[in-house]
């Protein structure tokens, strides 16, 4: 267990110091989503599997990929996490450009071993089953995998994380990674808000992700890294599944104009 007691401490005070790039108005305009999708008072998507979550008043990014101009406009982080070493998760350039001075860097044992050295004495190691606290919140790796047959070579078990951060003010926030619906993901529970890829043949159909949302009963689920799914298709079947899981879809893919989030050719 690498994130102990003491960097908690230290990661905490480190990210009251993280200063603003805005002022809190036009973060709040970046944080806007088109009329189209829903919002979450937390969360600005940025792209895919890129997101920031306004948690606490401290800014964490998850999976910050594409380039620092991608993320322009938003508040400086208190932490990044990194979920797996797949381009669109993982990106040592954009990290570099985006990890203030004394923010948390948090990532899976093998991105750890892909670390430039800068970065590398920076992170926080944290295995699935690894605890600790970043920035106020609770947070805890968790398994990420793919089950079916001809996709286990894109995500082996073991390697990769999902994250649950638990905020005071939003209650336990499931962030899968790329997964499909394995009995831990099944077995979640208590969770306010979970982020469901759903892209193949990486991750999951539609209709995995709602059986294992109808088992995990979260409160509300977000589909997220879908492109070529239509989240339709994910509230119909959960839906049709009688869950009462509330589902938000929110806009993904800004250049796409594509509810599946594909470019048309
Ligand atoms: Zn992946
Ligand atoms: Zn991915």
């Amino acid at each position: 267990m690498i994130a102990t007691r003491r960097q908690t401490v230290i990661l905490g005070a480190a990210a009251l110091t993280a200063p603003l790039l805005l002022p809190r108005g036009l973060f709040a305009q970046a944080a806007a989503t088109p009329s189209a999708a829903g919002t979450l008072p937390f969360l600005t998507p940025v792209e895919h599997a890129s997101m920031m979550l306004t948690l606490g008043g401290q800014s964490i990014l998850v999976d910050p990929v594409g380039g620092a101009d991608k993320f322009a406009g938003l508040p400086a982080a208190a932490a990044i996490l990194v979920t797996h070493e797949h381009q669109d998760h993982f990106d040592p350039d954009t990290l570099q450009a985006l990890l203030p001075d004394g923010a948390a860097l948090i990532v899976n044992p093998a991105v750890a071993e892909k670390l430039p050295e800068t970065l590398r004495s920076r992170a926080t190691v944290m295995a699935s089953g690894d605890t600790g606290e970043v920035a106020g919140l609770g947070i805890e790796a968790v398994p990420a995998y793919n089950t079916t047959p001809d996709r286990l070579q894109y995500h082996p078990k073991g390697r990769d994380n999902g994250y649950v951060l638990t905020s005071p003010d939003h209650g336990r926030i499931y962030i899968a990674g790329d997964t499909e619906d394995t009995p831990e993901f099944r077995a979640q529970s208590d969770i306010d808000t979970v982020f469901l890829p759903m892209n193949l043949p990486y991750t999951m159909t539609a209709e995995q992700a709602a059986a294992g949302v109808t088992e995990m009963k979260p409160r509300r689920a977000v589909p997220y890294h879908h492109r070529g799914t239509d989240p339709a298709t994910f509230r119909a079947a959960l839906q049709a599944a009688g869950s009462e899981t509330e589902v938000v879809v929110l806009d993904w893919y800004p250049d796409s104009g594509n509810p599946t989030g594909e470019v048309p050719a």
